[in-house]
This record gives C-alpha cells, structure tokens and sequence, in this order.
C-alpha cells in the first residue's frame, strides 16, 4: 500500500527562498508545511541590503506584499553605491530599482508575517531538520524533537549549510573558487557617512572581495568584509580581525570610525556563489533554492533576490508536479532549467568579472578614474547590473 504523504509540500526554511516560495503557492489548494530550526525573528548574519530584483519579484507576486514591507523599521532607503577603488578615488552609481537596507533579524521576520498574513501555510517554528529519505511515495523529514512529516515533494530552502543538500545532492560540497566567506558587525556614530547611500571598499589587502559599510536605519551601520574562500585559505586571512583593523587602520574609514561605537561580536558566515559549473539543484521528490543551491551573486555579493526568485520558480514547478503526479528526477529537471536560463547567464558573466577585477587592483583603480568621465559611468553601471 503506497504510504499517503500528510503534506503535498514540505519546506525547509523560513529564509527568504522559503517564504517567496509559500507567498508564491498561495491559492494553489496544496497542504503546505513551512519550518526552520529558529524561532522568528532570528538574525542571519547578512550586508542587509535588500536588492531591488527582490522586492520587484515580490511586487509581481503581489503589490501588498512590498507595500508592507516598506514600512518596516528600521529601515534606509537606498538610491545610490558609492564605490571607492584601492587607489583612493571614489565614484558613485545611481539605481533604478527602489530599494532599502533592514537588518535581516527584522525583514525575514517580516516575510514570515506575510506567509501568515496572505496563506494557509501551516507554520512551525523551532523545528529543526536532522535527516530526510526519499522513498518511491514521499519524501520522510525527521525532526530533531523525533517527530516524522511526509510530504509529496521537499523543498530545501534551508540556506548555506542546507541538510537537505548535504542529503540528496551527490556533490554536496562546493568547491572554494566558488564560495566566499563574510563578516559583519553593527555600529553607530560612523562620520561621514550618508542615509541612502552604501559603500563599498576595495583594497589591496582583501582582494576578489570587498568591506562594506551600509545604513540600516536608527543610526546603525552593518560593516563587513567578504573574500572568496581560496584566498582565505591560501593567506590564512583571519577575517574577523582584518575587519576590525581595516576599521582603524583604512586611510578613509579610520577618521570615520574614531568615534564609533561596536554594537556587537563580529559574527562570520559562508556565501555559497553561483556561475560556476552548474550543479544540479534538483532530483525526484526534491528542490533547491537559494543559498542551498548555491545561487549567490559572486561580483556583489547578493542573495536575497536569488533567494527569492528561485523559490518563486521552485512553486510554479510544484504546481506542475502536483498537476502532473510526476515528482520523478526527470520532471523535476525543467527546475534546473529554467533556474539556469533566468539566473544563469548573470551568474556566470559576475562569476568571471569578480575573478577579474578581483585579482587585478590596477583595473579597479583604472575603472574609479573610467567613471568620471561622461557616459562612462552609465555604461559601468549597466555591466554591473
Ligand atoms: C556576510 C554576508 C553578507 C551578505 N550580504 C548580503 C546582502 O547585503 N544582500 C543580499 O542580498 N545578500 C547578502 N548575503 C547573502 C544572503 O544572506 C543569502 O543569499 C540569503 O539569506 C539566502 O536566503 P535563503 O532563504 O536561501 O537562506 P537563509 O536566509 O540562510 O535561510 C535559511 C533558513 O533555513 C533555516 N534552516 C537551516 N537549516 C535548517 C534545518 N536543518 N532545519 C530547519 N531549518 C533550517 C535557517 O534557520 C534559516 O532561517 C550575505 C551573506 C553573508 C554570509
């Protein structure tokens, strides 16, 4: 007798990529099971800088969603980069996207009372993932607490170190050329800095990375410092320290923060980079997205939209399963697909702008001076995105 599933989707993960994917199955009539591990709100160690892409594909799936989220507080409403090279020499970038920064601990909390708001999601929080089979049937979650779900189809939204991935995925592991490690701490009383603005720090000491210095509204600032994991490892870079000195020892940060004031540890954690070999983020029963898929901007950065988008694409496809009653490896593979044909191209393209510019100051330095001039800093703003 094939074992009925309790729920016709399981997601794992209340990020970003998991609550765009539940927003985006509302109205679809299927059971759904939205947990994570935490208890909301919960920090994730992050830039915070929303990326506009994100809250244009919420907006597509519905406007309300991105009308409450910006009168989250705290908040700062972000028009414009400013991008300062090794040389010194700064320029700025305008963006057309409307977007703000808030700490994660506050905007994903915000995504799951939407996921509450809008759905019938049955939500569950302090539930942690320990191990997961798939059978012919379902996919069987087993909770840390003992508890066993079955669900037709599982989701892996569960971000860098996903149990789902480590589970299912034959390669787990990515390689250090596509992975980079990051840091960030809070601050306040920072000099010099400007609402609506974030800034970026390149420097000869932390290269195919950057420091970042972002408002997050009520006067506090979220610092940090990301590298791509190879060169951590090759210079055993102590990250968390080279972002404490950078702070005091930078030729334009130090001034800036001798009067500011460290509102917490300095807390670390992995971004899983897309553009590389494409790894398959897919199979029967199951789905990938997000940082469990490894789908991080590698020039910039970002994952939120990713995140986003890719559980977005992940519920169309678990709409198609559902209607088809075909959860198979091979019907599942029009995920991968269309992941590759809307976020692949980019990924790729940032992949190997970032290995560029990343190793070769001289270039970043040329691009500072480039911006200056008329019409150039366009064009550099549209290669950027
Ligand atoms: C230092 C740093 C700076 C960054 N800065 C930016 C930025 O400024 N802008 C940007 O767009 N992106 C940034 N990113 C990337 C961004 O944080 C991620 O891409 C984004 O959070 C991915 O969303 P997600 O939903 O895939 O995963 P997550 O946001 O990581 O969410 C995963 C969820 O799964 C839950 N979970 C994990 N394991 C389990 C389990 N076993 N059982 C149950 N639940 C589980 C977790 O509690 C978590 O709530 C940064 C990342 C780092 C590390």
């Amino acid at each position: 007798m094939p074992i009925e599933a309790a729920y016709d989707i399981a997601l794992v993960g209340a990020g970003p990529a998991g609550t765009a994917c539940a927003l985006a199955l509302r109205g679809s009539g299927l059971r759904v099971l939205l947990l994570d591990k935490a208890t909301f709100p919960r920090d994730k160690i992050c830039g915070d800088a929303v990326p506009g892409h994100a809250l244009k594909a919420l907006r597509q799936l519905d406007p309300a969603y991105v009308d409450a989220l910006w009168q989250l507080e705290p908040r700062d409403d972000v028009r414009r980069s400013r991008i300062v090279a090794p040389s010194g020499a700064g320029f700025y970038m305008h963006w057309n996207l409307r977007t703000f920064n808030s700490p994660r601990l506050d905007f994903d909390a915000a995504l799951l009372a939407l996921v509450r708001e809008f759905t019938d999601t049955e939500i569950r929080e302090n539930a942690l993932l320990k191990t997961l089979e798939i059978t012919p049937d379902c996919a069987q979650l087993q909770l840390a607490d003992g508890t066993e779900i079955t669900a037709r189809l599982v989701i892996g939204c569960d971000g860098a170190n996903s149990a789902v991935g480590r589970r299912l995925l034959p390669e787990p592991r990515l390689a250090r050329a596509h992975h980079s490690a990051g840091v960030r701490a809070y601050f306040e009383n920072v000099a010099g800095a400007e609402s609506g603005t974030t800034e970026f720090f390149f420097s000869q000491n932390y290269l195919a990375g950057y420091c970042w210095l972002f408002p997050v509204g009520a006067g506090r600032y979220n610092v940090g410092l990301g590298m791509l994991s190879e060169l951590v490892a090759k210079h055993k870079v102590d990250l968390k320290q080279l972002l404490l000195d950078t702070v005091k020892t930078h030729p334009e940060l130090a001034g800036r923060f001798r009067e500011a004031r460290q509102l917490g540890p300095v807390l670390g954690f992995g971004l899983p980079m897309g553009g590389g070999r494409q790894r398959p983020c897919s199979g029967a029963r199951f789905m990938l997205c997000g940082d469990a898929a490894s789908l991080i901007d590698p020039l910039q950065g970002h994952g939120i939209d990713m995140a986003v988008r890719s559980g977005i694409m992940a519920a169309a496809q678990a709409r198609q399963c559902v209607t088809q009653n075909d959860f198979s490896a091979d019907f599942m593979r029009a995920y991968d697909a269309e992941v590759q044909r809307q976020l692949g191209p980019v990924l790729a393209r940032n992949y190997r702008l970032m290995r560029l510019l990343g190793t070769r100051p001289w270039l970043l330095n040329l691009g500072a001076r480039l911006a200056q001039l008329p019409g150039l800093g366009r064009r550099l703003q549209r290669l950027l995105g």
